[in-house]
């Protein structure tokens, strides 16, 4: 007997047709995600309901886009398909994503109906034949009342980000419309958590669906590592520009409990310099769709948003996600870590806490089932080094712009008398001396007992080292402990605290190891290159295990966008000292009412 082998790739082998393979290719899918191979065969194989519990950026679109372009009738002019989403964004999104899904599915039409556009040119769009519609809960209804839409044929209704849209409100809505829908339909439900309402919705309206769940219920990415600093309260703004500085590739939205918190820390942001916008529901649509596009094209690195209005954000590649306040629901949190840590990539969630909320950390590691790891606030030297040298690696990034060549002649004319050393370092003092003096005096902002521990910290007897090889050398931290262990030839538990940045590293060692690691380090090579060793001022203690930071600085991309890019604190610039207090949000300010955090 003969055997044949016949090659499918992975999207083939979960049934899926030519067309859509030939789309999935040209948008360069390798793998299905845990919640396409999960769903995908399912749907396909059988007319079923089905609740699946999978976040955002876990690839949920597909999950659902690929059998429902499989299953409608392109033929047919008759609306088969109805997608339910919680916001405009996400509405947009999801039509974007089936029409690229779908390019190779002849005559097949999606349209997307959602408020603050043309009501008559939307169904204009309807009239032309759209076998699925993306909407919006409150336009759909609006459209139904209007009779701009028939749905009463359709086979296939998905809810899509369900705890979302009950989260505002749109319970009612959702379930007017599904009762102008055929009973024996298919109900698809999509959801992150799996709040009460949700299972509500799902027994009322679903008949026996089959469950499925990507990762634990409720739980947040695995791609996202959750990080807490704690500070006095009026530290809160200072400790959120340390982080940022800290990190000159973020790529964030911040989270702030209000519309006024979120007003006023986006404005302070962008009057000390940084590249940052508010969004909110007091801005327009048109405002709102704005910050999205100029945050979209990493125009701006720090997002600021109330939990309702960053509803939809469906943008890859946020490196972080910075809780300013905690949120009062918890489950809120899920929702907002899962911004970032999408489509494979690692991300960071971090929170910035006072002392008296730190209970609420436990809360959010029992409900995420995840582990926070406690950090500290980088000191000003640590913060130094980090730009420092992310300003050397720009530079040898960087490629020559030739316009400059004909002023070069004058240029060495003027600078003809130094060394190569000597320009390097008056280069950087010119582009570094202000961030430095900004940052040389800089309080510590992480807090002992309830109070800032000032400049005075508590020796432990180690000594921290800064390192020139990260994770471009293809440095994680246990790669790194286990380089530095076999070449200082220490004990098991000798090098500790070690923090693996894009380019360097830190790491602790007990200080009487200090002589000989200096001596071993001065003249030692790593694949042909020197690699310097420095002993840092900062202590890097940190207090307490959890899980370990995954990747500092993922995505980016965008350098030199953001305007102070740490360095340059131009015009009326940075304030003075980052130890002015927390100009944003305070404690006092945390009950206050709900309109008041759209
Ligand atoms: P979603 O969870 O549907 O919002 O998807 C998040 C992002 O991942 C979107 O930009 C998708 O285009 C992308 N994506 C979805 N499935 C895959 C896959 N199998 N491989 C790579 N990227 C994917």
């Amino acid at each position: 007997m003969r055997l044949i082998f016949i090659y499918m790739n992975k999207f083939e082998a979960l049934g899926l047709s030519e067309a859509i393979i030939k789309a999935v290719n040209e948008m360069g899918f390798e793998t299905p995600s845990e919640v396409q191979e999960k769903a995908i065969p399912i749907l396909l194989e059988k007319e079923t309901d089905i609740v699946a519990l999978a976040q955002t950026g876990t690839g949920k679109t597909a999950a659902f886009g690929f059998p429902l372009i499989e299953k409608v009738d392109s033929e047919s002019r008759i609306t088969q398909g109805l997608i339910l989403s919680p916001t405009r964004e996400l509405c947009l999104q999801i039509t974007n994503e089936l029409k690229n899904y779908s390019k190779f599915s002849k005559g097949l039409r999606t349209v997307a109906i959602y408020g603050g556009a043309s009501i008559h040119d939307q169904a204009k769009e309807i009239k032309r034949g759209a076998q699925i519609i993306v909407a919006t809960p409150g336009r759909m209804q609006d459209m139904i009342n209007r009779k701009m839409v028939d749905i009463s044929n359709i086979g296939y209704c998905v809810l899509d980000e369900a705890d979302e849209m009950l989260n505002m409100g749109f319970y009612e809505d959702i379930t007017a419309i599904l009762s102008h829908t055929p009973e024996d339909k298919s109900t698809w439900l999509f959801s992150a958590t799996m709040p009460r309402e949700v299972s509500t919705i799902a027994k009322r309206f679903m008949h026996d669906p089959v469950e499925i769940t990507v990762g634990h219920k409720n739980t947040g990415s695995e791609n996202v590592s959750h990080e807490y600093y704690v500070v006095n309260s009026r530290d809160r703004y200072a400790a959120l520009k340390r982080l940022a500085d800290a990190n000159p590739d973020i790529f964030s939205v911040i989270f702030c409990r209000t519309k006024r918190d979120t007003q006023k820390v986006a404005e302070n942001l962008i009057e000390d310099g940084y590249n940052a916008a508010a969004l909110h529901g007091d801005l327009s649509q048109n405002q709102r769709d704005l910050v999205m596009k100029s945050f979209r094209n990493r125009q701006i690195q720090m997002l600021v948003a109330t939990d309702v209005a960053a509803r939809g954000i469906d943008v890859n590649d946020i490196t972080h996600v910075i809780n300013y306040q905690l949120p009062d629901e918890i489950e809120t949190y899920t929702h907002r870590s899962g911004r970032t840590g999408r489509a494979g990539k690692n991300g960071v969630s971090m929170v910035i806490v006072s002392k008296s909320e730190l209970r609420k950390i436990k809360t959010v590691e029992r409900i995420i089932k995840q582990k926070f790891e406690e950090k500290e606030i980088p000191s000003g030297e640590e913060i130094c080094q980090v730009q420092l040298f992310h300003l050397a690696n720009d530079i040898a990034k960087a490629e020559i712009d030739h316009e400059i060549d004909s002023y070069l002649p004058s240029i060495n004319e003027v600078l003809k008398d130094f060394s190569k050393e000597e320009l390097i370092k008056k280069f950087f003092s010119v582009e570094f001396s202000r961030f430095h003096n900004y940052y040389k005096k800089a309080k510590d902002l992480n807090t002992v007992g309830g109070e800032s521990r000032g400049d005075s910290r508590g020796s432990d007897g180690s000594t921290r080292y800064f390192i020139n090889v990260g994770e471009k050398d293809g440095f994680d931290w246990m790669r790194l402990k286990d380089f530095l262990k076999e070449t200082l030839d220490l004990g098991r538990d000798a090098v500790s605290r070690v923090d693996v940045k894009e380019s360097f590293s830190f790491f602790n060692t007990d200080s009487e190891h200090q002589d000989n690691i200096l001596a071993i380090f001065e003249d030692f090579k790593l694949e042909g290159r020197k690699v310097n060793i420095e002993i840092s001022k900062d202590s890097g203690r940190s207090r307490g295990g959890g899980r370990r930071r995954r990747d500092n600085n993922s995505g980016g991309g965008f350098k030199g966008k953001r305007r102070s890019d740490g360095f340059k604190p131009r015009g009326k610039g940075r304030r003075d000292n980052d130890s002015g207090g927390d100009r944003g949000g305070s404690g006092r300010r945390d009950r206050r009412k709900r309109s008041d955090r759209r």
